[in-house]
Parts: structure tokens; sequence; C-alpha cells
């Protein structure tokens, strides 16, 4: 409304009296006119003033009509004053009335985007409920259109299928408990606040919402009730989703703890294992030791087998070589053991053989080397020893044996055997020559020297390194055998 009542101001003040001025000098001019043309005797060649004064002098009237003019310009300026008067109040009116329109449009604007732009869904009812307004928010909340095709997309439109459908809020409830308490409290208390309730769409659809609303009036002063409401559904549903991403969460959470519990189970498992596996490879190792143990150890006596002392022989030669050290070998054969084992029997032999092992190992230094070279033989290494030592030690066992008794259960007797023994050393700081093999061959020579010359005694052998043609020589000095 406003702009077709707009009032034209467009005279001003100044034109009223201008007009009286110009109407009173047009009429001044009129009456000099008729003066001029009723006095003939006027002398023409006098100037315009003089013609006024004469006029004057002749017509005395004249002075009233030279003020004519002032009198209408005064007539002019007082209606001017009186019109100005009436314009400026009915453009205060108009501006008043523009202001007013102003702060409408902007009261509508504000109207417009709190109940058309809200996401919430906002009416106005009857007292009785029919719904009179709804904004378009609400229309789609509450499901409103007709179809999917025919979604309603102006304020028009929504009044329109509200005037058509008759819709009334009491068939939003779903449950009529919700709709008895929500009406009630707005009856008696003329508003509620966000009250939780049941609703229907108005495709029939059901919904969690929050309802508020309060008693008001309009201009005119008629009752209305001015609603809101929001739709949790999506809460709802993200509640939803949330409860069943937590479900998950624990399921999985269970089968972690059962993972978790089954690891450890299974570490213990492992653990055992690995314990049992450590035990195996300790008895393993106890084994392999074993084995090793027997590889080089002979079976009867105890005493390095013969192999291991053909491999130790070498290894004493090598270092004997390379730290110029001494080294003797004693080899040791048992007199007539054929007529023992004959007299008394091979087991009784094997007996022998083992105290003859003790005897033998009881004269030596630990860092010697006592083997059985074979049947009833034995051979010995004795790192770091000179000739007398070794000699010394080889008259040791050699008493030793002989001064041992063996006792014969089965026929309750004791028997003595003794033993020849051969011994040479290796000189390497002399430059000796001679290989491993042959300082056993010597040591061996020693002994047949040894059987040969009686038995139950002690020979020397080395051959003669100092001879180039390293001919066999026998060692007198050392053939002392008591
Ligand atoms: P000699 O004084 O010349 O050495 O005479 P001997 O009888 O000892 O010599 P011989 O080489 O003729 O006999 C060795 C005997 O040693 C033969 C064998 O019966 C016996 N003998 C060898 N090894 C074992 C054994 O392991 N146990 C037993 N009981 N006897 C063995
Ligand atoms: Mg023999
Ligand atoms: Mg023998």
């Amino acid at each position: 409304m406003g702009n077709n009542q707009k009032i034209k101001t467009s005279k001003s003040l100044g034109t009223f009296p201008i007009v009286g001025f110009i109407l009173g000098l047009l009429f001044i001019a009129v009456a000099y006119a008729v003066v001029y043309l009723t006095s003939p005797n006027f002398p023409s060649d006098k100037p315009f003033w003089e013609m006024v004064k004469f006029f004057h002098k002749t017509n005395p009237v004249l002075f009233v009509v030279d003020s004519l003019p002032l009198v209408l310009a005064w007539i002019g300026l007082f209606v001017g004053v009186r019109q100005m008067g009436g314009i400026t109040g009915r453009k205060r009116l108009q501006i008043q009335l523009e202001r007013r329109e102003k702060e409408l449009e902007s009261i509508r604007f504000l109207y417009n985007v709190m109940f058309e732009r809200t996401e919430n869904c906002l009416f106005i009812a009857l007292p009785e409920g029919d719904i009179i307004d709804l904004n378009l928010s609400g229309a789609h909340l509450l499901k409103l259109d007709e179809s999917a095709e025919e979604v309603l997309e102006s304020k028009e439109e929504v009044i329109e299928v509200l005037k058509r459908r008759k819709l009334n809020i009491q068939s939003l409830f779903a449950n009529v408990e919700d709709r008895d308490r929500v009406l009630e409290k707005l009856r008696i208390d003329g508003t509620v606040s966000s009250l939780q309730v049941k609703l229907h769409r108005f495709d029939g659809e059901t919904f969690d919402g929050l309802i508020s609303g309060f008693m008001g009036e309009d201009p005119d002063g008629q009752p209305l009730i001015f609603g809101k409401i929001v739709d949790l559904s999506h809460v709802r549903q993200a509640e939803l989703l949330l409860r069943k991403a937590n479900e998950q969460l624990e399921k999985k959470n269970e089968e972690l703890v059962k993972a978790f519990s089954e690891l450890q189970a299974m570490k213990v498992r492992f653990e055992n294992r690995s314990k049992d596996l450590e035990k195996l490879n300790q008895q393993l190792d106890y084994a392999n030791k074993l084995l090793s143990e027997m590889a080089i150890t002979d079976g009867l006596t105890g005493l390095y087998n013969h192999k291991h002392f053909m491999g130790l022989l070498e290894k004493e030669w090598e270092r004997a070589r390379r730290s110029k050290n001494n080294f003797c070998v004693i080899m040791i054969d048992v007199d007539y053991f054929k007529s023992f084992n004959d007299k008394w029997g091979h087991q009784m032999g094997d007996q022998a053989l083992k105290s003859l092992a003790k005897t033998i190992s009881s004269q030596t230094r630990s860092y010697d080397i006592v083997a059985r070279y074979g049947g009833e033989e034995f051979g010995l290494i004795l790192p770091e020893t000179d000739l007398n030592t070794c000699y010394t030690v080889a008259q040791r066992i050699r008493k030793g044996v002989e001064k041992k008794a063996l006792l014969i259960k089965s026929q309750d007797t004791k028997v003595h055997l003794t033993v020849s023994i051969g011994v040479t050393i290796y000189l390497p700081d002399q430059d000796d020559p001679r290989t491993a093999e042959q300082v056993l061959q010597d040591a061996d020579v020693a002994l047949y020297l040894a059987k040969n010359k009686g038995r139950n005694r002690v020979e020397m052998y080395r051959r003669d390194v100092l001879s180039e043609s390293a001919k066999v020589v026998p060692i007198p000095e050392f053939n002392s055998n008591e």
C-alpha cells in the first residue's frame, strides 16, 4: 500500500507574491494606458517620468493604482504562507507513513525469515486446533505435500492445502496421552515448552518430536495457538546408529578379548614348548657330548681310544714344533696276556685291563694323555716332559702294575701282571726331524726292546737325530730297570 496516495507538492511559497506583484503591474499598465488614451492634451515630447508626474497631478487616483502591485504581492504572500503551512503538514504525515511502511516491510521481512525460513515447523492454529498457518519447513516436515511430484513450494500453496484439507493439530499426535498432556498444559499454563511426544506426519508415518507453543491473539483480539515442532527422528536415527556402532564395538572388543586370551594361552603353550624344547636341547647336548665322548673313548677302560690318541699325538707334535717344547711318548704292553686270558678267562682278562688302566692313569698328571692303543697295549703322551721325568713315570707305572694284585674271585687267589714299557722323546729344539708317526714308531721300538730284554722293564729309544743316515740306536744309559 501507500505509493499511489502520495500528495503532489510542486508549488513553492515564492510563487504567490510574485504572481500578485505581476498582476499589480499589469493593472498599473492598463490604468496608465487608460489615462493616456483619455488625456489628449498630454505633451508627447516629455520623458516618461515627467509623464508620470503629470498624470499624478491630473489624476490623484493613480497613487492608489500605483500601490496596487504591492497590495497584491502582500496578499500573495499571505496566501502562499497559508498554503505552505498546509503542504508541510501533509508532507510530514506522508514521511511518517513511509517510515511506518518501511518498518512494516522489515517486520514482514523478519517474519518471513523467522517464520518461513526456519528449519523448524512453525504453525498457527485456532483455539479449537484448526491450523490456519504453517511455514514451508513445517509443511515438508509434516509431509503436507500431496505427492513426491507435487511438492509445496510457496506459502500460498501451503495455505491453500490447509484450507482444503482442514488440518487440526489434534490429528498430529500419535497417541492420546501426548495430545491431552499438551492441550491441557496449553489450556492451563498458556504455554508448553519442548515436550517430547510421538507425532504423526500427514502421510501416517510416526516420529519423535519436541513440541512447544503458547496461547496468543492476533491484532483483532482473536485467540490463537502459536506452535513449534522439532523433528527428533534424525537424532533418534543417529542414536540408533550410535547404539549399533556401540554394539559392534562391544562385539569387536569381546572378540579382541577372546583373541587376546587365546594369544595368552598360546603364549603359555609356547613357553611350555620352549621349556620342553630347552630340556630336549639339554638332553640332546648331553647325548651329543656322550656321543662325542664315546667316539673318542675306549668302551672297556674309559681311556681315549686309538683313533683319538693318534689325533692328539699329531696335535701335540705340531704344538711342540711351534713352541719348541719336548714331549714324550710311552707305549705299554701287558706281558704274557694271552696266557692270562687262557688261564683265568677272557672276562677276567677284561677286568685286568680295566685295573691296569686305573693303575696307569693314577701315575700320570692331569694334562698327560692316556689311551688304550689296542688289545692289551696302552699309549701315553707326556707334554713338556724331559726324558728323565718320562723314564721315572714309566718306571712308576711298571712298578705299580707289578705291585697291584688282581683278585681271581672264582679261585680265591691273587695274581700279578707285569708290563713292558718303551719310551721316546721328541726334541724340537734340537731340530728333531721325525714325524709324529716316527716318534710313535720309536716308542714301539723301545717297547720291543723291553720285550726282547726279558719283559717287565722300561726301555728308551730314539733315532740318532744327529746321524745323517738316521740309523736306529738304543740309548743304553736309560736301561736301568731295577
Ligand atoms: P707278550 O708278552 O709277548 O706280549 O705276550 P702276549 O701273550 O701278551 O702277546 P700276544 O700278542 O701273543 O697276546 C696278546 C693277547 O692279548 C691276545 C688276546 O687274547 C689278549 N687280548 C687282547 N685284547 C684283549 C681284550 O680286550 N680282552 C682280553 N681279555 N684279552 C685281550
Ligand atoms: Mg701285544
Ligand atoms: Mg702282550
